[in-house]
C-alpha cells in the first residue's frame, strides 16, 4: 500500500509518499509560497529534483499539483491516484479529545475546528490541508496524527498549571506538549538500539532543533515534557524564550507599552538564541560567532546548555533514574559540541559520553556515544516523524 504523508503549513505543504511494503519514500517534495505566488520542489530517489514556479492560490491548488506530479508519466511514481491507500496528516494539536491517531471523519474535523482558538498558528493550515485532500481524494481515508497525543499518559500533576483551576475547566489551559510524534519515534528506536523492551526502560529524549523540547518516558509512557500550553514553554529555542518568570510579561507590556500581540511576538520571534546573541537563531552561526570571541553568542549557548541540563536532571528525579538518553533533531543530531557540553559533568547521574564516539558519529547517523561503563546509555537517533505518521496511518486503515 502507498501512503501519502502531508504536513500543511500556512504557506507551505510538505509531502512524502511511502511504499509501506518496503517502508521506503518513493517521492517527496514541498509546495511553497501558497497564497503568495507558488513554487514546488518534487524529488524522487536517484533522480534530479524537479523545481517549478506554479501559481498556488490555496491548499487545494497545492494538493492538485502534488497529485498531478505523482501521476505524471515522466516525473511521477504512480500509474493512478487510486494507488494511494490513505493520507496521513501531521496535525500539531489534537486538544484533549484526540488522544491517539485517528480517522479524520466529520466529527474529528469539527473538533479540530473547535480548538483553533488554542492553536491559532498551526490549526487553520492543517485543517485546510485535510479539507483539500478530502475534496481531491474523496474516497481515500484521511488519518490525523497529532503531536500532542503522545502526552495523553502525562499525569495531572504534570499537566495542570498551578493557576485557578477554573482556567483549566473554562479555557482548557494546561500543558499539552508538542513534538510528540518525534519523541515517540525516537524513544521506540532507542529501545530497539538498546536491545530492550520499550516498556522496561526510563528514557529521556532531547529534541533540539529550531524548536526544542525534552520528554521523559517512563516504562513506555510519556510522563512529562517541557513544552506546555503552547510550544513556547521550556527550553530556549532559535527565537523563542522558553520558560521565564510570567510576571515579566505584564511588566514589559507596561514598560514598553506593548500590546498582547507585540509581547507574544517578542517572546516567540525575537528571543532565544537570536534574542540573547543578537547574531542569529541558527545554532551554527551562533557557534561561529562564539568561536570568534562574541560573548553574547557564548552566553546564548551557555543558557541553552544550562536549561537542557536542568530539565534532564529534573526528569531523572521524576522517574527516579534513567536508562537511555537520546539526542535528536537539527542540533541534537548534528552538533557533537552541544551534546558534549550538555553531558559534561553528569557522571553523578550516570551519564558519560565518549568524546571520540560523539565526534565520530557522522551526520544523519544513529548510534551510541556513551563511554564504556556508563550507567546511562546515550544515543543519537535521527528523528523521522513522517515515517511514524505513515506507520500509524497504515495501521489504522488496515485494521478498520
Ligand atoms: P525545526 O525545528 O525547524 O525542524 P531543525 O530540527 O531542522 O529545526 O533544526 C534546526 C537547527 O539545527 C538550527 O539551529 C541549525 O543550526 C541546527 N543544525 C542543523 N544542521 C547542523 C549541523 N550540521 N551542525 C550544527 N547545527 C546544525
Amino acid at each position: 500500500m502507498k501512503i501519502l504523508v502531508v504536513n500543511a503549513g500556512s504557506s507551505s505543504l510538505k509531502y512524502q509518499l511511502f511504499d509501506m511494503d518496503t517502508g521506503v519514500v518513493i517521492a517527496k517534495g514541498n509546495c511553497e509560497k501558497i497564497g503568495i505566488d507558488g513554487s514546488i520542489t518534487h524529488k524522487r530517489p536517484g533522480k534530479e529534483p524537479y523545481k517549478a514556479d506554479v501559481a498556488l492560490n490555496n491548499h487545494d491548488d497545492a494538493i492538485a499539483l502534488v497529485l498531478k506530479l505523482l501521476t505524471d508519466p515522466e516525473l511521477g511514481v504512480l500509474a493512478d491516484i487510486s494507488e494511494i491507500g490513505a493520507v496521513g496528516h501531521r496535525v500539531a494539536h489534537g486538544g484533549e479529545r484526540l488522544r491517539g491517531s485517528t480517522l479524520l471523519d466529520d466529527a474529528a474535523l469539527a473538533y479540530l475546528n473547535s480548538i483553533v482558538e488554542i492553536n491559532p498558528l498551526h490549526g487553520p493550515p492543517a485543517i485546510k490541508g485535510i479539507e483539500a485532500c478530502r475534496r481531491k481524494m474523496p474516497s481515500v481515508p484521511q488519518v490525523g496524527v497529532f503531536d500532542t497525543s503522545f502526552y495523553s499518559t502525562v499525569p495531572e500533576k504534570a499537566y495542570i498549571y498551578p493557576l485557578p483551576y477554573e482556567l483549566y475547566e473554562q479555557y482548557k489551559i494546561r500543558r499539552y506538549g508538542f513534538h510528540g510524534t518525534s519523541h515517540r519515534y525516537v524513544s521506540a528506536a532507542a529501545a530497539e538500539l538498546a536491545g530492550r523492551a520499550y516498556d522496561d526502560l526510563k528514557i529521556i529524549v532531547c529534541h533540539i532543533g529550531n524548536g526544542s523540547s525534552i520528554t521523559a518516558i517512563d516504562h513506555g509512557r510519556a510522563v512529562d515534557t517541557s513544552m506546555g500550553f503552547t510550544p513556547q514553554e521550556g527550553l530556549p529555542m532559535g527565537t523563542r524564550s522558553g520558560t521565564i518568570d510570567p510576571t515579566v510579561v505584564p511588566y514589559i507590556m507596561k514598560k514598553m507599552n506593548l500590546t498582547a500581540d507585540e509581547v507574544e511576538d517578542l517572546l516567540n520571534r525575537k528571543s532565544g538564541l537570536l534574542g540573547v546573541s543578537g547574531v542569529s537563531s541558527d545554532c551554527r552561526f551562533v557557534m561561529e560567532a562564539e568561536a570568534k570571541g562574541d560573548k553574547r553568542a557564548a552566553l546564548a549557548l551557555d543558557i541553552l546548555v544550562h536549561y537542557m541540563k536542568k530539565i534532564i536532571g529534573s526528569y531523572i528525579a521524576e522517574m527516579n533514574g534513567l536508562d537511555v538518553l537520546c539526542f535528536t533533531a537539527g542540533i541534537g543530531e548534528n552538533d557533537a559540541d552541544i551534546r558534549a557540553r550538555v553531558t559534561k559533568d553528569m557522571d553523578y547521574l550516570g551519564i558519560a559520553v565518549d568524546a571520540a564516539r560523539n565526534e565520530g558519529l557522522g551526520r544523519g547517523n544513529k548510534g551510541e556515544i556513551s563511554a564504556d561503563g556508563a550507567r546511562v546509555r546515550t544515543f543519537v537517533i535521527p528523528t523521522d516523524e513522517e515515517f511514524m505518521i505513515a506507520k500509524d496511518t497504515y495501521e489504522i486503515v488496515t485494521k478498520s
